[in-house]
């Protein structure tokens, strides 16, 4: 059924897909590619080491060429023409926007998506358009932190301007805490890794008010403007810091509907302040008593393997259960989002944190964990003898657990007992020691 739907005019569909590394959710798009009958063309940074799992030639692009990396795209989109564009990850969403733009395909603005970039110019928009924020400023790296702590009310919070997954950003009690958070995130974006991004954003640091509260997370996709809220995910542990790791996502949300049509709304406000426009967004949100504070709004669907926790059905006759990267390239190709609704169960993922620093060697307890009623899959994606970084330096997970069931409190007990029956081996990191001789 879904394959003549977009083979019917005898021209095969071709999306292109911008993403960091050909990794678990690129696979996914291209399982849902392949469904669908429609042809995904990657466009990845990794010029030296591509892996070509659908045997289709990557268009090899260095993010932090913005210019160049668009030349080549629409170079190579003349030989091969694009219908639609998705993007996985954070760093490729304004060479999205300007591929788009420069083709004449529905997207969000390329402005757009570079202030939904920096989280800096995503508070100056939201501020600007009267929604909550808290108070915060900006500050070099290379600042002394003593000196700016005179004019930081505590508890406050430390981040970088673009990185994403919680990475650097830290919770301050007090002017020592402060330091040791500034000290530590200079650290951060002075590392070879953040410097090979050559991000002028990395020089900066934002520095801003603690919003208390329970959190949520926005899936949405925006149509000519539209928000369609395709899952509202709670996060039912406390993310007080001084570290911000998710672990829990559960959708649905178990507030209110008048409190769940706040978040909608105050996501709505946003992403029009920001001006994105159509194509996916995933938003984060803190909720208290003082109202919906929106902290980002990305220009992009949810990360990595969490996808997997979202399932659509057709209205009104669920006659085919499709994944969330099968309803993106749908709507990359320009169906409306309103013929599909999520699942009916309950649903929920746990990004299993890296308890401490040290090297995997072993997993144990993954048949146990799997076993556990209403989980569905144990995906360990961290490898043996890897070194595991935590937050907030670190950038992964030891891997995802998934459970569906009738009510998210369900979900949730089934994702801890599965956690709870895993048992990591971690070996402290032993330093290495250079060779004179070698
Ligand atoms: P990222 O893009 O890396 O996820 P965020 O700015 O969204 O960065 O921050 C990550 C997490 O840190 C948030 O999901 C939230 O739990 C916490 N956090 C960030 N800023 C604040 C704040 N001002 N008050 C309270 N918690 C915050």
């Amino acid at each position: 059924m879904s394959r003549r739907s977009f083979e019917a005019t005898g021209h095969v569909s071709r999306i292109l897909l911008l993403a960091t590394t050909t990794g678990y959710q690129t696979r996914a798009f291209g399982e849902a590619a392949e469904r669908l009958g429609v042809e995904l063309v990657f466009a990845t940074d990794r010029c030296h080491q591509i892996d070509d799992p659908w045997q289709d030639a990557a268009i090899p692009i260095r993010f932090y060429d913005e210019a160049a990396s668009v030349d080549a795209i629409l170079e190579a989109a003349r030989q091969r023409p694009i219908d639609g564009i998705l993007v996985v990850g954070d760093r490729p969403t304004v060479i999205a926007a300007r591929v788009a733009e420069a083709l004449g395909l529905p997207s969000h603005p390329p402005a757009a998506a570079a202030i939904a970039r920096n989280k800096q110019l995503t508070r100056e928009r939201l501020h600007e358009a009267g929604l909550p924020v808290p108070w915060f400023q900006t500050a070099s790296v290379t600042m002394d932190p003593d000196a700016l702590a005179a004019s930081v009310v505590f508890p406050c919070v430390v981040k970088p301007l673009a990185l994403s997954g919680s990475r650097g950003v830290m919770r301050a009690d007090d002017p020592a805490a402060f330091r040791e958070a500034g000290l530590r995130l200079r650290a951060l974006l002075e590392s070879p890794d953040i410097r090979a991004e050559r991000n002028d954003a990395h020089q900066t640091m934002l520095v801003e008010g603690f919003i208390p509260g329970r959190e949520v997370a926005l899936e949405g996709l925006l149509h000519h403007g539209a928000l369609y809220a395709l899952a509202l995910f709670d996060k039912p542990d406390a993310l007080d810091g001084p570290f911000f790791e998710e672990t829990i996502y559960v959708t649905p949300s178990s507030l209110p509907p008048e409190g769940q049509q706040a978040i909608v709304d105050a996501v709505t406000r946003a992403s029009a302040a920001i001006g994105l426009l159509h194509g996916p967004i995933h938003a984060e949100c803190r909720v208290n008593e003082g109202g919906v504070f929106v902290l980002e709004v990305a220009a992009r669907p949810i990360g990595g393997l969490c996808a997997r926790a979202l399932q659509f059905d057709r209205i009104p006759s669920p006659e085919s259960r499709i994944p969330l990267e099968e309803l993106l390239l749908r709507h990359a190709l320009g169906e409306s989002p309103d013929r599909w609704r999520r699942e009916p169960s309950a649903s929920g993922v746990m990004m299993i944190p890296i308890p401490r620093r040290g090297v995997l060697r072993g997993v144990e307890g993954l048949d146990a964990a799997r076993l556990v009623d209403g989980v569905e899959d144990v995906r360990i994606t961290a490898k043996d003898d890897q070194v595991l970084v935590p937050l907030p330096e670190g950038a992964s997970y030891l891997g995802f657990i998934f459970a569906r069931a009738g009510s998210p409190a369900t979900v949730d007990r089934a994702l801890r007992a599965a956690h709870a029956r895993l048992q990591f081996a971690i070996d402290p990191e032993v330093p290495v020691v250079q060779s004179r001789h070698g």
